[in-house]
């Protein structure tokens, strides 16, 4: 694809002239929470996102990192009386940083290796087998620590285990269903590719139980986020149209993900870093992004009875809206779908659909802060007396599986398939 150098900020300008710095997005927004400093809230922020676009301020190292202390959740949006687009301001600023001062080593090399499906199946070969000898019970003042100096390796933090083959390795491209039922391409998502393929078992089972073709097109690509978050939209741009070419076609009714994040990135992310700067590629990605369906609101829509396919054992659970769903306006149907099932008892937690904490690349840089906004989501959980915590996307998962370990809270953390699967798949 061919590099422009537009300057991204334009995209936001009229944006950021709505702020009117009345400050109400300070109440809902968790990095402010975590840092307790004016330019981590929204309306700092968009101050800063303005000084950039005028070329009056230094590109130094703080002005990196106040852009960085951002989940790109969208809760500052829901609040603001102007519906100022914060998160997309961000985002529009830490590309127009990077086009300036350049990416970072470490977004370099994420860009390299998102953009690069051979690398990660290498890496995450190597990780299955490697994963166990370095990951587990490594001493705080183990050398190895030492030896490989990866940002996220620092603290206590708890990595999941990769998985020994991939989700897609194990499937056909085609599973056919039954004549006149609808057709499904499957995009997957690296996390449930990679780390957590029985929600990819789980998916698969349900729209099988239902009749339906799913595709799962072998030449599908990490959606891009990872790139984002440090403001690497080249990398992001190339993923969707390498993306756009695998999913279009294939006579499909629906594309559909059980990753909020990847929901995010085809519905929202996708024609919106396209822009205005090719009109024909934007319309195929709007397309797409039209037929791009999240899991549970799919499974609800075909009329999936959870009592024939997830009756089982009693659990008292409780819900985590991913932001990606908030965003969207999906919080019923997985509920719906939780409550039919016969043994699940479902109990709401105070603050459900706030930020877990994770916001892509937020969680390498800013551990500390990230795990403080985690602790509160690990509190609301423990209140409830759940048994287990349930939510729709694979990295909220692993984010609140740390928090929760953390505390040294047994709490299971599952997506919402893997419980409407269970008498299917036991
Ligand atoms: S972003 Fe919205 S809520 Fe925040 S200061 Fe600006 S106008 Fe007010
Ligand atoms: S997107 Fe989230 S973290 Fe970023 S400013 Fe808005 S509320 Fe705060």
């Amino acid at each position: 694809m061919t590099k422009t150098k537009i300057d991204p900020l334009k995209r936001v300008e009229a944006e950021m002239k709505k702020c009117v710095k009345c400050g109400a997005c300070r109440a809902n927004c968790p990095a402010f929470s975590a840092f307790e400093r004016e330019p981590a809230t929204a309306r700092g922020k968009v101050a800063l996102a303005q000084h950039v676009m005028k070329g009056d301020i230094t590109l130094d190292d703080g002005t990196y990192s106040a852009m960085s202390k951002c989940l790109l959740c969208g809760s500052c949006v829901d609040k603001c009386p102007n519906q100022v687009p914060t998160d997309e301001i961000v985002i529009a600023t830490r590309e127009a940083l990077a086009q300036r001062r350049g990416l970072t080593t470490f977004h370099k090399a994420v860009g390299q290796v998102i953009k690069t499906r051979k690398l990660m199946n290498l890496g995450a070969l190597a990780a299955s087998v490697l994963g166990p000898l370095f990951f587990r019970k490594v001493p705080a003042t183990s050398g190895l620590r030492l030896r490989f100096p990866m940002p996220f390796l620092g603290g206590s933090r708890h990595i999941p285990q990769i998985a020994k083959k991939p989700f897609m390795a194990r499937h056909p491209e085609v599973i056919e269903g039954e004549p006149g039922k609808p057709r499904i391409v499957f995009f997957v998502g690296c996390m449930t590719n990679f780390v957590y393929t029985e929600i990819g078992e789980a998916t698969l089972a349900l729209f099988k139980e239902l009749g339906c073709t799913v595709i799962i097109p072998g030449e599908q690509q990490c959606c891009g986020l990872p790139g984002m978050s440090g403001g690497d939209l080249d990398t992001v741009r190339e993923l969707a149209e390498r993306n756009l070419e695998a999913l279009e076609g294939h006579r499909a009714d629906y594309v559909m993900t059980a990753c909020a994040t990847c929901g995010g990135a085809l519905h929202k992310l996708y024609p919106l870093v396209i822009g205005k700067r090719n009109p024909e590629l934007k319309q195929r990605l709007q397309a797409l992004a039209d037929k791009t369906v999240d899991a549970a609101v799919l499974l609800q829509k075909l009329g999936l009875d959870p009592e024939q396919t997830g009756a089982g054992e009693a659990l008292r659970v409780t819900y985590h809206d991913p932001c990606h769903h908030r965003t969207a306006g999906i919080a019923k149907e997985p509920r719906a779908l939780l409550k039919g099932t016969p043994g699940i008892d479902l109990v709401e937690m105070e603050g459900a659909d706030r930020c877990c904490g994770l916001g892509g690349t937020f969680n390498v840089y800013h551990y500390e802060s990230s795990l403080k906004i985690n602790a509160g989501k690990s509190a609301a959980i423990r209140a409830t007396g759940a048994d287990a915590v349930v939510t729709g996307c694979p990295g909220c998962i692993m984010q609140l599986s740390d928090g929760l370990k953390q505390a040294g809270d047994k709490t299971r953390v599952s997506h919402t398939v893997e419980l409407l699967a269970r008498k299917i798949r036991r």
